[in-house]
């Protein structure tokens, strides 16, 4: 039998199923200690986060006060480490050829129904065209796992196709990869391409469903895919982006999977993961999300949120469209720090006047523009910003970690936000949007805790409504 060792290079001692399981019994034996829950909330409070066992101790708890103090003490670090930013992205599918046998995904190797397509370089060119007139700055890329139609050489042929295009105003300046799991000598292609963060999403951290979840093709190696952060770490990426696809397999096993993959890479890197993404397992063409019979509320899906922004209070958390506006706007509250907006999740969707639904990976359940997405965001009191600043300016990793346990990070997020705001403002917002933005603008130039920063932000805005364009701190 494994042992759990954190430090270890291998999936089942970093990933421990005995340790998981243990820690779900000693959760079940605490749940109703509000003794102990109590001390854990007053750890959380200290803002350097819980161990896996702490967390789930939270997550099982079923005392409505408690549970309370849990939503509160998230939103309230939420506040202190994001302050009211959200940051907007939008995920780019390049190809959906996969040799995978994944059976939540309609990109399986065997689904015969579904369209495959794959961009030719001039398409990448009119979706990023699309992208940009929409107003995104950051992107995701999204593709399946097809060593012929979808080599690295493809996917760094988009990257660099990407980073090409200047449309009026426009620009893509962070493109994040969500590709399958690679080399150490991928992952180096990879960050020499420049990319931001390298997402791969676990899936589930459950070796035994995950084998059966994932019954043929190269993801059905659970430890190759378990250790990919690690070859990207050990390829220079230090950004790295980790998730679990729940509705697969049961929450609370995932939650802790979950922390102990980042405590797993803290451990070993000095630097845990750059961001969580929570997706849920969507309907799509050839799947029904009922067949895994593990779905969760709403409710419970929140409470994970909130228990994993008290965990890792520095670890930023990714909401996609897959979730209702309703959700959003609640999960945006208890801790997410990133949203993608507009999006369309077939190949080549972009371009085309309606969704279209014959390549897409998944059901999409907020489906307004950007625009719409950006209003209402303002209307709710958050600043949605487009900076992609922080690797531009080689924060990343470790050096943007401890920066941003300083607190130091705010100095540049805030006016960053503000300045790739007034971008989109004066190049792709409506009028109403525009309106509301300014006002925004105004207030929140306040909120600077710098007198110079906010001089120079002052003096940027002006440049800005005159043409100019990318300032950063
Ligand atoms: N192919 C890559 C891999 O193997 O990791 C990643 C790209 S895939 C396009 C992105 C993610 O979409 C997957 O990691 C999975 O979690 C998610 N996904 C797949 N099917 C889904 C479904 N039916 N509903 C929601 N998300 C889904």
């Amino acid at each position: 039998m494994a042992e759990y060792n954190p430090k270890s290079l291998k999936a089942e001692e970093f990933i421990n199923h005995e340790e998981i399981l243990e820690t779900l019994s000693y959760a079940d034996a605490h749940k109703k200690d509000l003794k102990l829950i109590d001390e854990i909330l007053d750890k959380a409070r200290e803002r350097k986060g819980l161990s896996h066992r702490a967390a789930s101790v939270l997550l099982a708890c079923e005392d409505e006060e408690k549970i309370k103090e849990i939503y509160d003490l998230a939103e309230q670090i939420k506040k202190d480490f994001y302050g009211n930013r959200i940051v907007m992205f939008a995920p780019l599918y390049l190809s959906n050829y996969c040799v995978n046998g994944c059976l939540y995904c309609p990109y399986h190797a065997k689904n015969k129904h579904i369209a495959r397509k794959k961009l030719t370089q001039e398409e990448v060119a009119k979706e990023v065209v699309a992208l940009q007139d929409m107003g995104h700055k950051r992107l995701a890329i999204e593709a399946g796992e097809d060593p012929v139609n979808n080599p690295i050489e493809y996917i760094l042929d988009c990257i660099k196709t990407i980073y090409s295009i200047k449309h009026k105003n426009g620009a893509i300046r962070r493109v994040n990869v969500n590709i399958a799991a690679t080399t150490v000598e991928n992952y180096r292609k990879l960050k020499d391409a420049g990319i931001g963060t390298y997402i791969l999403f676990q899936e589930t951290y459950h070796k035994k469903n995950y084998e059966i979840l994932h019954p043929t093709g190269p993801k059905h190696n659970y430890d190759y895919h378990t250790e990919a952060m690690d070859r990207a770490m050990e390829g220079g990426i230090d950004d790295v982006g980790i998730g679990v696809l729940f509705g697969l397999d049961k929450y609370r096993y995932e939650f802790a999977g979950l922390l102990m993959h980042a405590e797993h890479l803290e451990a070993v890197h000095g630097v845990g993961p750059h961001t969580i993404s929570v997706p849920r397992v969507k309907r799509a063409d050839d799947i029904d999300p009922d067949e895994f019979d593990n779905s969760l509320s709403d409710e419970m899906f929140c409470k994970i949120a909130a228990c994993i922004r008290i965990a890792v209070p520095y670890t930023g958390m990714i909401i996609s469209t897959r979730e209702t506006p309703e959700v959003r706007e609640k999960i945006i509250r208890l801790g997410v720090s990133q949203i993608s907006g507009g999006s369309r999740t077939s190949v080549g969707g972009y371009c085309e006047e309606e969704r279209p639904h014959d390549t897409e990976q998944f059901d999409v359940s907020d489906n307004r523009t950007l625009d719409e997405v950006v209003n209402w965001l303002m209307r709710a009191g958050y600043i949605p910003s487009f900076c992609t600043a922080c690797y531009r300016e080689g924060r990343t990793g470790d050096r943007f970690m401890s920066l941003c346990k300083s607190g130091q990070i705010q100095n540049c997020c805030h006016p960053n936000a503000l300045m790739t705001l007034k971008e989109f403002l004066m190049d792709y917002a409506s009028e109403d949007t525009r309106k509301i933005g300014k006002a925004m603008i105004e207030k929140e130039i306040d909120n600077i805790g710098k007198d110079k920063v906010k001089d120079i932000v002052r003096e940027r805005l002006v440049k800005i409504a005159n043409g100019d364009r990318d300032f950063r701190f």
